[in-house]
């Protein structure tokens, strides 16, 4: 039995980049219907907190068909760091991981962009990150580099004598999605929800260049392995589910792989949590409430913030390599402790792939991804750079005594405690970005190249991922993806 739903969009996914498209349909500013297809099947947080009711990190022991279907397989080293990482790193449900997220927020920088040839000018970014700002009520000056300065009395810079090195706010507002926009959704004419609806495989009619899609096909999360299919046709189809599970529907769509860069050029943050250890000194004492304390540093009622560390131009001229943050840990009993984020070089041999199931066997269900992802030798650089020009420049601040390196000659993925290597749960770069077709999977648009109407809205379209936790770029590339289709009625 095969049902069809006609709507003017189609999204992918309820997450944080689904929602914030969806956000620009809601309240009568277009009269384009849009349809979001979820394969989460309740409005319900199954996977609420008791201890804190606007989030919840109890999805690791989450257990619902829709979750199942994120299993796959991983090799690298994912593998042997977060063995649970397809499943554990992304929320399938109503809101997505932005259920579950941390709720950091930051602004990628214009260096950002320009190693990564960007095809979006960093103005052009600027002003949507803003426009968030604007839709989330997000003070501005704490997560956007340019308004840094703009933060506010409680920010201070640490006093750091190299020219390597200069510090930024970064905020955390814990939005949670699915609760966020549970009611909106509910009470608007424009769009509609469709929940425990599995997307399979989008079909397309012509051939490139004017290919285009034609239908959805989607099948009940209750049974993915079924035969009762759904289609949903539309004008334009937006892939919002996720950097691994987008990527994964392009390929189970045969699409978007043209350039080669389908699926390839996988990258994640590497956390090192206490990459060194060192004694605080007095001198520090000014910044402990915004760089040295446990917690964070609330500036309202919803936002607090932590004072980082990153690299200037001249150091990553000089060192080459990835870009990176530091967090300084510890507290008056403790050591003080340095915790990096790290950017991952793109390459092409880390990728993600179905899992050796020929296409025309292939379910919803058998699809699963394969994720390989390697830590290079140019990635330990960029990491043991980072500590010793970091512990180094502190040191001769006169800020800390006795630093101590994470021990180099193991290789950071056999770290033992109290050093330890893990994902940010911050997947990217498998549908990357480029106004050369040859180069990228999506044009400038998001659109995927050589099909006339299919969108990415995800991290997967980044083609270099920076420091940033990804999630306010997600969402200012899917808010600037909304205005672009709303202009185009
Ligand atoms: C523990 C944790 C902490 C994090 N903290 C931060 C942070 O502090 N700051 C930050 O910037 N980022 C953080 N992240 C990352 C952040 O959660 C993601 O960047 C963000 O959720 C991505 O949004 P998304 O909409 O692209 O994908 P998701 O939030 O993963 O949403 C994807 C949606 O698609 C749906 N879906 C998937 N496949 C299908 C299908 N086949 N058919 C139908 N629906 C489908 C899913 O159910 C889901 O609703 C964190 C992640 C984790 C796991």
């Amino acid at each position: 039995m095969t049902r069809t739903l006609e709507y003017d969009i189609c999204v992918i996914g309820s997450g944080p980049a689904a929602l914030t498209f969806a956000g620009q349909f809601l309240e009568g500013r277009s009269n384009l219907k849009v349809l979001l297809v979820e394969s989460g099947e309740t409005l319900d947080p199954a996977y609420s907190n008791e201890h804190d009711e606007s989030l919840s990190r109890r999805y690791n022991d989450l257990q619902t068909s829709a979750q199942a279907l994120y299993g796959g397989r991983l090799s690298g080293w994912l593998e042997t760091n977060k063995p649970d990482y397809l499943t554990e790193s992304r929320l399938r449900a109503f809101g997505g991981t932005g259920n579950v997220w941390s709720g950091w927020l930051c602004a990628m920088e214009r260096l950002d962009l320009e190693r990564g040839k960007w095809p979006v000018s960093y103005a052009q970014m600027m002003s949507f990150y803003e426009k968030v700002c604007a839709y989330y009520q997000i003070p501005p000056g704490w997560c956007l580099d340019a308004q840094a300065e703009d933060a506010g009395d409680a920010w201070q810079s640490l006093p750091l004598p190299s020219q390597m090195f200069r510090t930024r706010p970064l905020l955390a507002r814990r939005i949670n999605f699915g609760q966020l926009f549970r009611e909106r959704l509910v009470h608007s004419e424009n769009v509609d929800l469709l929940l425990g609806a599995n997307a399979a495989r989008i079909d397309t009619r012509g051939v490139n260049p004017s290919k285009s899609a034609h239908q959805l096909t989607f099948v009940p999360t209750q049974a993915p392995s079924s035969a009762i299919e759904h289609n949903v046709s539309a004008s334009a189809f937006v892939i919002a589910a996720g950097c691994i599970e987008s990527t994964r529907l392009l390929e189970a769509s045969e699409l978007g792989a043209a350039s080669g860069a389908l699926g390839q050029y996988f990258q994640e943050h590497f956390y090192i949590w206490n990459a060194g250890t060192f004694q605080m000194t007095e001198n520090c004492a000014p910044y402990r409430p915004l760089y040295l304390q446990e917690k964070t540093l609330s500036v309202s009622a919803r936002d607090s913030v932590v004072g980082m560390i990153v690299p200037t131009a001249r150091y990553l001229t000089e060192k080459g390599g990835g870009t990176f943050r530091a967090i300084l840990g510890g507290g008056p009993s403790i050591p003080g402790t340095l915790n990096l984020c790290c950017e991952q070089l793109p390459a092409h041999s880390n990728h993600i792939v179905l899992d050796n199931v020929a296409p025309h066997t292939r379910t919803a269900a058998q699809g699963a991804v394969h994720v390989h992802n390697e830590l290079s030798a140019a990635d330990t650089k960029t990491i043991e750079n980072a500590v010793m020009s970091l512990g180094e420049s502190l040191l001769s601040s006169g800020l800390i005594t006795h630093f101590k390196p994470a021990p180099f000659d193991i290789a950071p993925t056999q770290w033992q405690a109290p050093h330890r290597l893990a994902p940010g749960n911050h997947p990217s770069g498998t549908t990357r970005m480029s106004s050369d077709p040859s180069q990228g999977v999506v044009n400038s648009d998001c659109k995927v190249h050589g099909v006339d109407n299919v969108y990415v809205a995800s991290t997967s379209v980044f083609p270099t991922a920076g420091y940033a936790n990804p999630t306010l770029t997600l969402m200012a590339l899917a808010l600037r993806l909304a205005e672009t289709l709303q202009e185009r009625g």
